[in-house]
C-alpha cells in the first residue's frame, strides 16, 4: 500500500497458489499444507503487483485529517483545502480539452500528452526459473497528439539501452520531433504544447526546459509550452492506449525485447501504434545548458 515503505512488491504474474507449487517444486521433502503456506505468507510484507501509485497523495492526507479532526472549524478548513485542490485539477482538464479542440482547429498547432508506462519485464515466462532470476525492464514512452488523427508514438528500449529519467523523456520527444516534422522557413509559425504530470525526475525539469528553447533555436516550433495536470488527477489520454498495451501484454509470450515491440504494435489492430526504437545514439547530444539557468531557480513537483 501507498505510504507503506517496508512493504515489498513480487511480480503481478504471481499469487499465492503459484508461489505454493513453487515451493513445493523446490522443497519436495516439505509436507508444509498450503494453509500452513499462506498463514506464513501472510505473516511477512509481501505484496503482488505494482505499488499504488496512481493515488492522490493530497487527497489521502486531506481524507486522514479530516477522520481525526476534532473542531468544526478544523474540518470546514480541511473541506476548503481539498475544494481548492480538486478545482486545480479539474481546471486542468478543462485546459487539455480547449486545448485539444484549439488543436483541431488550426493545423499548425499541435498538443502532446506525454507519459511513461509502468516497466514491462522480458521474458515474461511463468515457469519457476524465471521468478527466481532477474528480468530484463522495458521502457515505453507514449507520445500522443491531440486534435489530430495521428496515432500515438511509443518509444521503446529497455535498461540495456538507458535509463528512465529526464534526460530519456527529452530525447524521445526530440526524436518525435525529428521524425514529424522539418524546421520552418520564415515567416510560418507552428505551436507546440506538452502536457504531463509534475514528475521532477522526468518531465517537469531544467532539461526539459532547455530542451523547448532548442526546438525553437533548431526551427521546429515558434512557441512551445508545458502544462501540468494535478500530481494524482493527471489520467492522460496516453493511459487509455497503455491499459489497451497490458490487455494484450497478458496474453503474449514476450522473450526478449523485439518481442515487446512487436506487442505494442499489433495492440490495437484498427489503428496500430506507431513503434519508435530508440536506440543508444538517440539519447546522447542533449546539452541541459543551453538556457542560463537563474540563481535560486527551484523545480518542485508541489
Ligand atoms: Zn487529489
Amino acid at each position: 500500500m501507498k505510504g507503506d515503505v517496508h512493504r515489498e512488491y513480487l511480480s503481478p504474474d504471481l499469487n499465492l497458489l503459484r508461489m505454493y507449487r513453487l515451493y513445493k517444486e523446490k522443497n519436495t521433502t516439505s509436507s508444509a499444507k498450503f494453509w500452513v503456506y499462506r498463514d506464513i505468507f501472510k505473516q511477512q510484507s509481501l505484496n503482488f503487483g505494482q505499488p499504488r501509485s496512481d493515488t492522490c497523495g493530497k487527497c489521502d492526507a486531506f481524507f486522514t485529517k479530516m477522520s481525526a479532526a476534532t473542531s468544526e472549524e478544523e474540518k470546514r478548513k480541511i473541506a476548503v483545502e481539498s475544494e481548492l485542490h480538486h478545482r486545480k485539477a479539474e481546471k486542468a482538464y478543462t485546459q487539455l480539452q480547449s486545448d485539444t479542440e484549439w488543436a483541431k482547429a488550426n493545423a499548425d498547432c499541435h498538443v502532446i500528452s506525454v507519459d511513461l508506462q509502468g516497466v514491462m519485464y522480458t521474458p515474461n515466462l511463468t515457469h519457476s526459473n524465471v521468478y527466481y532470476q532477474r528480468q530484463l525492464s522495458n521502457f515505453n514512452l507514449c507520445l500522443q497528439e491531440l486534435g489530430k488523427e495521428d496515432p500515438a508514438y511509443m518509444c521503446v528500449w529497455h535498461e540495456g539501452i538507458a535509463h528512465r529519467g529526464s534526460i530519456e523523456v527529452a530525447s524521445c520527444i526530440l526524436k518525435w520531433v525529428k521524425t514529424k516534422f522539418t524546421p520552418l522557413p520564415k515567416p510560418e509559425v507552428r505551436k507546440l504544447i506538452i502536457f504531463s504530470d509534475r514528475c521532477c525526475g522526468q518531465n517537469n525539469n531544467w532539461r526539459m526546459l532547455n530542451l523547448m528553447s532548442m526546438l525553437i533555436s533548431m526551427g521546429y516550433f515558434t512557441q512551445v509550452e508545458q502544462k501540468f495536470m494535478v500530481s494524482g488527477h493527471s489520467f492522460l489520454p496516453c493511459d487509455r492506449s497503455f491499459a489497451t498495451i497490458e490487455k494484450r501484454r497478458k496474453v503474449s509470450v514476450l522473450h526478449t525485447p523485439d518481442d515487446v515491440s512487436k506487442m505494442i504494435l499489433e495492440a490495437q489492430p484498427a489503428k496500430p501504434f506507431k513503434v519508435m526504437r530508440m536506440q543508444c545514439e538517440d539519447f546522447r547530444h542533449l546539452p541541459d545548458s543551453v538556457l542560463k539557468r537563474p540563481a535560486g531557480l527551484q523545480i518542485t513537483s508541489k
